[in-house]
Order: structure tokens, then sequence, then C-alpha cells
């Protein structure tokens, strides 16, 4: 035997069968209990990284696990293809982006079979097929029909690095998702879909996901953002219009002394007069350029302006002047707020900056009040910073004295019946952009004609093909205006010369219903069928990126509701489990190529085996934490392969010819004790993935169980072999998830595996009692075993008999075992007959529930 096992030769071999057999290919099969198993696909970059290597690792070894549990696994592969990085790699190397995407796909797809991955390729998808985006652009047409896909004029994020737009959760930090640029306003007409319509919906059923990580959800709330209040109108003065604003404190209305619009708000251009219009102009171009989360942090240097206009207070009646400042966002509320400077932190600190006037509208109660005056009210000349708590009310008119959170429904009550404001409910959340001045990724389906207007491509006319042989001259949109075949069309309402729109789809609506798709992937007359959606959907365990807990999750759960309310599936919810893999890091820091930190997995994979490189990624640490690279852990899985390999070797001729059926009440001593730790490691196991889905905890446990097996001394007792038999073949079937190529070649080592193959149909296999493991043809079709809870009893101690003072042997004797009685069977032990045969024995010194030394 050589020293290490052939891992190379093993990987290639058990890869060409899983394929010829075609073995994790499915079908819709109502017989058995199905179980959809789905990873983030990927975007085709060039090759895998460790972090793809890690989220797939886990995703196989879920996979395989489920399909040896009895399920009918779904675990499908394709490629989130279209995005900008074709498309400079188009402009860099004269590449076409179609051709680089190609290639880059055909290479990845090798790399994850050299992974021992567990995909049904038959199922596999791509964004950028005309087979694919042709659904996208179907789902667009019916979002337009319903006014959830709508075109508007709005001050939109602008990422002048990719020259193109990007949503508000593209936007992190004021930086640019993709290329970490500062992202700056600009004024477009984009399209929108309106996952507004769905906020509540979207915010309520995050009450539905108890198998999400905590973190995951509370980001999507607080994304999502619903808050209750009011909103007021403020009238302008000299004008018959009203400033609306939202605020979640009619209570401190009394106290509002300025106005303040947001610098986009389109009411600072029309209400700034002529002589104001230029500085007001460079102030409000200047803010569009800052950081969103520095403008609105509490205690920053807060900027403002004038603007030259005043409105009306309508409770208290009073003039109060019109500014514009960073601190306020279009995107919160109405884009303008009623400044209370005595009760809100930022209006304080402007109002003070710029000597606005502050009015004490809530008083403390009086035991908190933090002034230092005679009679515990607080001083709106001696205040240091606002007062934010709720309190008594004052200076509020007929309001006063009343508790604020009272008086909050009464000013409510007073201004629904005068029609100056209304209850409302605000959400943070904004309609998503989805327009891209990209030419890379899917074309939207509209078309503009100087008499029609807009005009949605027919139904009949999809797809709009992108097409694929453009000249590129600067921006994506100019290289599909300068393309005449794609840009130029007849009217399809009038017949007249119109033209396409050359803006393109943002790439997240592609992977917002990619998995709805995997049901149905080849279905060329709808985006899939109600009876293959219903039997697949939802998503049984989904793994993927915490980057993307208020971008993909959030707009997949979009997708999902309004595909609902089209009537195309009938579930509420993508994805019943979510799991959000760490990242892999190294000395530190993420592994990235800036930081040459970078591991490649080819190298490993050819180093030490597509296995050992599983192992390690999966023992390393949890799925959820951040994994450190280690060279010598890499070491670490590759020698405990070898030993897992070396073992069963060791074992294979003791049990050549027995099952492993035998009589549990017939068992005792080593065997049992065999037994014993056969069935608790298959506890470990199943409960570590199935519960807590602790992959590191399930291998330490296979670890513990390798190392006992190479201390055990091998007993050619008939029933001995069995027990053997059966900790032998629960070890394979055990390790298949994390190491399926080592499996493979060991099962079929112990004649298991010489079946013609194909997936085992028929009974769910959770039901076999784990006597019956041995199946034949891969591991695949084995049953996972199952524990025995009696067998974990420890009713057996084994106790080490020395014979003065040397080790000689041990036995096992019952637990509750008296000092006679173990003196009785150290004494009647085979072993040390032969020391103790004819001597005298001076005593036996008994070390309770470890050792008996016969001291002769
Ligand atoms: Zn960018
Ligand atoms: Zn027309």
């Amino acid at each position: 035997m050589a020293d290490t096992y052939p891992f190379a030769e093993i990987e290639a071999k058990w890869q060409k069968y899983w394929d010829e057999n075609k073995l994790f290919n499915v079908t819709e099969d109502s017989n058995n209990p199905k179980y959809y198993l789905l990873e983030q696909f990927p975007y085709p970059s060039g090759r895998l990284h460790m972090g793809h290597v890690r989220i797939y690792s886990i995703g196989d070894a879920m996979a395989r696990y489920r399909m040896m549990q009895g399920y009918n696994v779904l675990h499908p592969m394709g490629w989130d293809s279209f995005g900008s990085p074709a498309e400079n790699a188009a402009i860099q190397h004269k590449v076409p982006p179609a051709e680089w995407t190609q290639e880059n796909i055909a290479y990845m797809k090798e790399q994850l079979i050299r992974l021992g991955t567990s995909y049904d390729w038959s199922r596999e998808i791509s964004a950028c097929s005309p087979d694919y985006y042709k659904w996208g652009q179907w789902l667009f047409l019916r979002f337009y029909e319903r006014g959830l896909a709508y075109r508007k004029e709005a001050a939109v994020n602008w990422c002048e690095a990719c020259q193109t737009v990007l949503s508000n959760e593209q936007v992190e930090g004021g930086r640019c998702w993709r290329c970490d640029s500062k992202v700056t306003q600009k004024w477009l007409t984009q399209w929108f879909f309106k996952i507004t319509a769905y906020a509540e919906e979207l915010l309520n059923d995050l009450d539905t996901l108890p198998a999400w990580p905590e973190s995951v959800v509370t980001m999507q709330r607080n994304w999502i953002g619903r808050s209750e209040g009011g909103e007021i109108d403020f009238p302008i003065t000299n004008s018959d219009k009203a400033i609306t604003v939202f605020t979640t404190r009619p209570d401190t209305i009394y106290g509002a002394t300025y106005m303040v619009l947001a610098p986009e708000h389109p009411l600072v251009n029309e209400l700034t007069p002529d002589e104001k219009r230029a500085e007001i102009k460079t102030f409000v171009d200047e803010v569009a350029t800052e950081d969103k989360a520095i403008r609105t942090a509490e205690f920053g240097e807060k900027r403002g302006m004038f603007i030259g206009a005043y409105c009306i207070n309508p409770m208290t009646k009073e003039q109060i002047p019109i500014w514009t400042a960073d601190y306020v966002l279009m995107e919160y509320g109405t884009g303008a707020v009623m400044a209370v400077p005595t009760h809100d932190q930022r209006d304080f600190e402007f109002a003070k900056k710029y000597r606005l006037p502050l009015r004490v509208v809530i008083q403390p109660p009086t035991h908190l009040c933090p002034s230092k005056g005679g009679d515990g009210k607080l001083d709106a000349t001696t205040m240091t910073e606002a007062y934010t708590e709720p309190g008594i009310m004052d200076n509020s008119g007929e309001f006063n004295g009343l508790d604020s959170e009272v008086g909050k429904e009464k000013i409510a009550d007073f201004m629904e019946a005068r029609k100056i404001g209304k209850r409302a409910v605000n959400y943070r959340i904004r309609d998503w952009c989805i327009s891209r001045q990209n030419y890379w990724g899917t074309p939207i389906p509209i078309i503009y004609c100087d008499d029609c207007g807009i005009v949605p491509v027919p139904d009949n006319d999809l797809p709009v093909i992108l097409p694929l042989h453009v000249e590129f001259t600067g921006s994506g949109t100019a290289a599909l205006q300068a393309c005449k075949e794609f840009y130029e069309v007849e009217c399809p309402k009038c017949s007249q010369p119109a033209h396409r729109e050359t803006d393109i789809m943002d790439t997240f609506p592609d992977s917002s219903w990619y998995f709805a798709r995997y049901t149905d992937p080849k279905n060329d007359t709808q985006p899939f069928s109600r009876e293959n959606v219903s039997y697949w959907m939802p998503v049984d365990y989904y793994v993927g990126g915490v980057e993307h807990a208020v971008l993909h999750l959030l707009y997949s759960r979009f997708f999902t509701k309004a595909m609902r309310d089209i009537g195309l599936l009938k579930i509420d919810e993508p994805f019943t489990k979510l799991l959000t893999q760490g990242m892999v890091i190294k000395d530190g820091a993420k592994m990235s190529k800036s930081k040459g930190n970078v591991v490649d997995p080819d190298d490993i994979i050819a180093q030490y085996g597509a296995d050992t490189m599983r192992v390690f990624s999966l023992f390393a640490a949890p799925p959820e934490r951040d994994l450190e690279w280690s060279d010598r852990g890499v070491e670490g899985s590759y020698r405990f392969l070898n030993r897992v390999w070396r073992i069963v070797n060791q074992c294979l001729p003791h049990i050549e010819g027995v099952t492993a059926q035998y009589d549990p009440g017939k068992i005792s001593g080593s065997a049992k004790e065999l037994r014993r730790i056969t069935h608790q490691t298959i506890k470990r196991v199943t409960t570590d993935i199935d519960e807590r889905m602790h992959f590191n905890t399930a291998i330490s446990a296979i670890m513990e169980l390798v190392n006992y097996l190479h201390q055990i001394e091998l007993s050619e007792n008939e029933i001995y072999r069995s027990v053997l038999r059966e900790s032998i073949e629960s070890l394979v079937v055990l390790i298949s998830p994390f190491a399926p190529h080592l499996a493979e070649e060991l099962w079929e080592q112990l004649g298991n595996s010489k079946a013609e193959g194909g997936r085992r149909k028929a009974e769910v296999r959770g039901v076999i009692p784990f006597t019956s493991a041995f199946q034949e043809g891969s591991v695949i079709n084995a049953t996972w075993p199952k524990w025995d809870e009696n067998a974990l009893k420890t009713d057996e101690i084994l106790i080490v008999i020395q014979v003065n003072g040397k080790l000689r042997s041990q036995t096992y004797v019952p637990a509750d075992a008296t000092e006679d009685e173990v003196r009785e069977a150290v004494l009647a032990d085979e072993k040390i007959q032969k020391y103790i045969a004819g001597k005298h024995i001076r005593k036996v010194i008994i070390v309770p529930r470890k050792l008996a030394n016969v001291v002769v």
C-alpha cells in the first residue's frame, strides 16, 4: 500500500461515473419527499476562488446528506452571467462580452465538476442566454401592466466610474457596491420596480422566516424601515401649493420654527427666487456629491441655505422660513422636514449654527428634567442638546399639559378634522431603480414612438435579443444606439419608425427569479409550469453571502410576491432556510488579488485532491463564521483522509464474508464498545448536520471514530466482525458528504458498488433500519445510518489489567460491578492466565472504573 491514497485517479474515476450515470439528475417524483437545495449561482468572473469553494462545499455536503436520507433532491447550478465586468473586458481586451463570458463559464463549470459537486447539470441556466432573459422580459411586461414597472424622472445614484445609475441597495456608505467609487446624484428618467407596493408584506412576512439568520432579518427590517406618524401640509406663502412633510412627532408641531427641503427636492428650484438661484444651485450640486451617511449623521457639521421663500405652520399660523440643507434626504419621507430644533438633534445643531429660533414644546416629566431651572422646566436659551423623549406638552395652545403620547393622537384627530394633515405610515425603502446605462444585460422590452409614446414590445416579439457584436465607443448606451439593427424599429402600434429603449436591466432582476426557473428550465412557453414550481418551491435550504441581505435576498422576496400576484406560483416566500456563509480570510484579511493573499483552488486540488479541500473548508470553521486559511490545516485534512483510507483497507480482510447484520442482544465486551462508539458517532454526525449545520463538529466526530478504529485489537469472532463491518460501512457513508470521491472508492472496495448506477428510487430511505445500510451501486444510494439509542449506554466499562505493574490485557465489566466482581473478572481473563498460572497471587489492587494490578 502506498503511503498516500491515489486521490487523483480516484477523483477522476468517480466524476466520470457520476456524469455517465447522470446520478444527480432528478425529475418531479411525488413518491419521495422533495428537498430543494440551492447555492447562489456565481458570476462567471473567470475562475473559482476559495469563497466559491467554501459555499459549494457547504451546499454539496448538505445535498448529499439529504439524498442519502431518501429525499428527491434538486441541486441545480447556473450562471449569473450578465454584468459590467464582461463589458470592461471587452473594452480592454477587445473580446466580445459573450465570448469572454462563455469561456469563463466553460472553465468554471469544469472546476465545479473537479470539486466533486452533485449538480443536476441538465438544469443549467445562464442569465445571458436568450432562452432565459426572454422570460425576464416577459415578467417585466407583466409588471408593467400592473404598474409594478414604471418610468419616472428622479434624482438617482450615479457612479461615474461605472457610467451608470445604481439602486439605493447598491450604494454602501456613499460608495458603489461594485467599484467602491464615490456615488453622486443625478436627475434622470429611469425605469423603476415598485417594490414599495410590497413594503408592508415584505416587513410582516419576515416573521414567517424563523430559519433565517437574525442579522439578515434585522437588516431587512431596518432597510424597509416602517414608522408611524402623520403627513402634514404647510401652505406656501403667496402660493396655492403646500409642502407636505412626514413626521413621527406630530406632537411637536408647535415647535416647528423653520422648514427644510432636501437639496434634491423639486420645490427647491421652483420656490427659489431668481436672485438666489445661482448660489442655491451651486450648493445643491455640491451636496449631490456628498456621502449620504455623513450628511445625516448626528453631531456632524451640517450645511444649508435659506432659499428665500416662506411657508405657514398650520397650527401656530406663523410664517416660517424655508431652507434647504444637506442633512435632509429626498428618500426619507417626503424629502421635506418640519424642523423642531428643541426636540430633534439634527435640527438643534442646524438651528444653533444658523441662529434659527427655538421653542420648547415638550417638557420632561419633572423628575427627569435635565435643566437647572427653578421650576424644573427646559429653557430654549440654555439647552445644550435636543430633548427627544416624550413628556408634557407646553407652548402648544389648547394641547398644553397633555402627555405627549396622548397629544400625538389628539393633534392627529385635530388635523384630520380640519384637513391639515392625516395619519400616515412611512417606509424608508424606495422603489427599485432597474435602468442601467450598460450594454451587457437584459434589454428592457420597450419601444418609444413619437406618436404613441411608450409602447411595450408584444409578447410574440420576445425575446428582444441583445446584439452580440457592437462597437464600443464609450458607454453601453452609446454602443446600443449606434447599433441600427437593434435601435431602429417599427412601432408595434402604428408601424411608424420608432426606437428601442437603450437602457438595459440591472442584473439583479435576473437573479430574483432564477430559483423558480430551475424547476422547469427548458420551458419555452412560460417562465415555468405551475406543476413544477409547486412541486419544488420554496427552496428548502439556501446558501449565500450576507452581503446580499438587502439586495438579492430582498429583491427575490419581492419578485416571489409579485409572481404570486400574477398567478405564476402560490408561495409567499422563496427561501425557507437561509445560511449566510462567512468569508475566507488569510493572514487576517479577506483573500483578494490586491492584497496578494489569494490561494488558487486549482493548486490545492492538484496537490491534495478535491476531497481534502472540501474537508478542510468544512472542518476549519462553522459555515456562518469566517474561515481562516491555514496550510497546516489543509495538510491535516489530507492526513486524516489518508488515515481513513488506511483503516478501511486494514479492516477489509477481517470483514470480508460477513454482513453488518447481528443480534444486538448477543454482543458484549469489545464488540459492544465498538458498537457504542460507532452509534455515538452516527448520532453526533447526524445531529450536527441536521440541527445545527455544523459540519466542522461532524467531521471531528468522524475523526474520533477513526482514531478509535486505529487502536482496536481485531478479533476473529464472528459477531465482532459483523459489528466491525457495521462500523466501517458507517464510517464510509458518514464521510461521503464531505469526501465523496474517497467514500465512493472505499464503498466499492467494501463490495458495495457493483450495480449499474442511477439513483435508487421508491421508498423513503429514512425509515429503513440502520442494519440495511448496505446498498449496491454508488454510496449515494446507501441509506444514511440510524443510531440505536440503547447502543449508546455505557453499561460496561473497560478495565486495564496489569500484572506486577505491567500492562497485560484489558476486560469489560458491568458499570456497577463490585470490587469482588471486578477481581473475579480480572483473574478469569484469558490473556493473563500465562502470567499468573501456578503463582501465588499476593493481592489485586483495583483503581475503580480504570485499572486492576495483579501482584504475584
Ligand atoms: Zn461603480
Ligand atoms: Zn406608434
